[in-house]
């Protein structure tokens, strides 16, 4: 035993002398937070953010959602507020979402020119102008079942059928668009939908108006407290003959071109965390902007841990938006973003 101490202790006094005459010492560049700031390769800022907002009819109150401490289903009126509240803190986006007065077979209400999220567009278009509106286009917040698509029996099995879904969702992005979105985001991950929406705006002459693709969405139980925040859950049965398995890379690979073929503006990968793999895999093969969506279920861990004092909040915030954009992504939609904006120094 002594002798492997005395072994030890005069290896480590080698070293160190051998250690004067290093060349190579990365901690040079840590020794100080004006060094580390000077080489510093990826800093998130508040225009890098997209914020999401849950819109409710005006009929209903302003809601905390029990699992997404900060986050709120909110009146237009609300929507609004929050909006420049954002824009004020410097983010330069938003995404909504909407709750309908009424749920039907089809989704039907996601296209009437009243729902909350026409007039959500509408009123922060007028309130803050300098805002880029996103609306994210699906049906399962607005059919009573709860899914992505319209509903058909093939022999006793129900499932999402994928073309008859395809009209509905062009009406709702139409729909959107005329409210005055800058951007559509479909979210239900139907065959062909990027390329339907595309020909149903142009020939609309909407051609300005872009397309968000959820390119390669995956079936994930990081979704949970979303459902509770859409209300939005299937009521039957999942979502995993339309949106990706997790196991699956190439086949990520494959829905971002097919996207991009179909004429998308922007790309994305969604959750992030456990998909920062494909966030780079989507940055080193395509030329498109990539957005990461930093899920409800990524978002609330970190509130739920912080507040059992497990870990420290705002600096988790901070690793995590900073390794999804060192992974890839230009673009991350958070529920982080007012609180990331609040906290950001310049
Ligand atoms: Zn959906």
């Amino acid at each position: 035993m002594t002798t492997r101490i005395l072994e030890a202790t005069t290896t480590t006094s080698e070293l160190t002398t051998t250690g004067r005459g290093m060349t190579h010492r990365p901690r040079r560049l840590r020794r100080s937070e004006a060094i580390r700031s000077l080489v510093r390769e990826t800093i998130v800022r508040p225009t890098d953010l997209i914020y999401p907002l849950f819109v409710v009819p005006n009929s209903r109150s302003k809601t905390e959602i029990g699992s997404m401490p900060g986050v709120f289903q909110l009146r237009v009126r609300d929507a609004v507020d929050e909006a420049k509240r954002a824009a004020d803190l410097g983010v330069r986006a938003v995404l909504l979402f909407g709750l309908p007065e009424y749920k039907d077979g089809i989704g039907s209400s996601s296209w009437d020119p009243a729902g909350p999220v026409q007039s959500a567009i509408e009123g922060i278009k007028r309130a803050v102008p300098e805002l880029a509106i996103m609306a994210d286009v699906c049906l399962c917040e607005y059919t009573d079942h709860g899914h992505c698509g319209v509903i058909v029996d093939h022999n006793g099995v129900k499932d999402v059928d994928n073309d008859q879904t395809l009209p509905l969702l062009m009406k709702q992005a139409i729909s959107f668009a005329a409210a005055g979105a800058d951007f559509v985001a479909p979210s239900d991950m139907m065959d062909g939908r990027i390329g339907a929406i595309r020909r149903a705006l142009d020939e609309r002459s909407m051609s300005d108006v872009g397309i968000m693709a959820y390119s390669a969405k995956f079936a994930s139980g990081f979704y949970g407290p979303f459902r509770e925040a859409a209300e939005s859950a299937p009521q039957f049965g999942d979502r995993r003959t339309y949106q990706m398995d997790p196991a699956n890379g190439r086949e990520a690979v494959r829905e971002m071109q097919l996207d991009i073929d179909e004429g998308a503006d922007m790309i994305m990968v969604k959750p992030a965390l456990s998909y920062l793999d494909l966030i780079r895999v989507a940055r080193d093969n395509f030329q498109l902007p990539v957005a990461a969506y930093n899920v409800s279920g990524e978002y609330s861990m970190v509130k739920a841990a912080a507040e059992r004092g497990w870990i420290d909040g705002p600096r988790i915030m901070n690793e995590i938006l900073t390794s999804i954009k060192r992974a890839g992504a230009d673009l991350i939609i958070t529920y982080h973003a007012i609180e990331f904006a609040q906290s950001y120094r310049g």
